[in-house]
């Protein structure tokens, strides 16, 4: 089947029907394997995602703040030794709560965040007053600061890049914001992990147009190469997930 949509991989547009769920259809590159929505939702259609993403279950959402700052404190600990210097920059893309922003903070980094959803930023704002945190994409982030490319030591970026229709501008933008010898640390649902059901519609993270895209290493390897990144390691996962650190190439 030819479809107008390039794949985000390997810009190919021979694409083959893989499966649909929630009116949304989801094919399978037949040049690289990579299986993501067709057509991609539009940047616009996303951000409207994000804004009612968690419309009535905020608190839900921001319950057990707790056991997420515990987990927070845990990874933020293990980054910090990623990064040299006292004042060491973490960036949290999608910072949701703020929670990983808090606990960068904690640990020795000068945190900053980036979110998309009006009412977490709030949140961060009421709650972690001392973390700044911008509104928007990480592209208006650049534009709007030039002077962060190049500033980061550590970038962290969970469950966020199944959610990005523009995936290589994303990407780009993460690439600029990391300084030379900088770390990236990237997680998202992994469709080739051997836990994953069988059957897709199984699978709580086959979830379109929410999740339009979905990885599995060898595609996440190809994405992160044509930006000049590189997988250093890779945590083990007993969920269907990819947990990786990633260098400049
Ligand atoms: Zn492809």
């Amino acid at each position: 089947m030819l479809d107008a949509t390039p794949c985000p991989v390997c810009d190919g547009r021979d694409h083959a029907p893989f499966a649909a769920k929630n009116g949304h259809q989801i094919v399978r590159c037949a040049g690289c394997g990579f299986t993501f929505q067709s057509p991609l939702p539009r940047a616009e259609e996303s951000t409207a995602l994000y804004d009612d993403a968690y419309a009535g279950a905020t608190e839900g959402y921001f319950a057990k703040v707790d056991k997420k700052m515990r987990r927070s404190r845990g990874r933020a600990r293990r980054l910090r030794r990623l990064a040299r210097g006292p004042a060491a920059r973490f960036m949290d893309v999608g910072a949701s709560g703020g929670f990983m922003m808090a606990a960068a903070r904690e640990s020795g980094f000068d945190a900053t965040g980036i979110e998309l959803d009006p009412k977490s930023v709030a949140y961060v704002r009421q709650h972690y007053p001392a973390c700044p945190v911008f509104h928007g994409t990480v592209e208006a982030f650049l534009h709007d600061t030039p002077d962060a490319a190049a500033s980061f030591d550590v970038i962290y970026c969970a469950e966020v890049i199944e959610h990005v229709p523009d995936v290589n501008a994303f990407v780009a933008a993460i690439a600029r914001l990391m300084k030379p010898d900088g770390k990236l640390y990237l997680t998202t649902p992994d469709i080739g992990h051997w836990r994953r059901p069988r059957d897709i519609q199984h699978w709580d993270a086959f979830d379109p147009p929410a999740h339009c895209l979905y990885f599995d290493r060898p595609s996440l390897t190809r994405l992160l190469a044509k930006h000049g990144l590189r997988i250093v390691s890779r945590a083990l996962a007993l969920k269907p997930g990819l947990k990786v650190l990633v260098a400049k190439a």
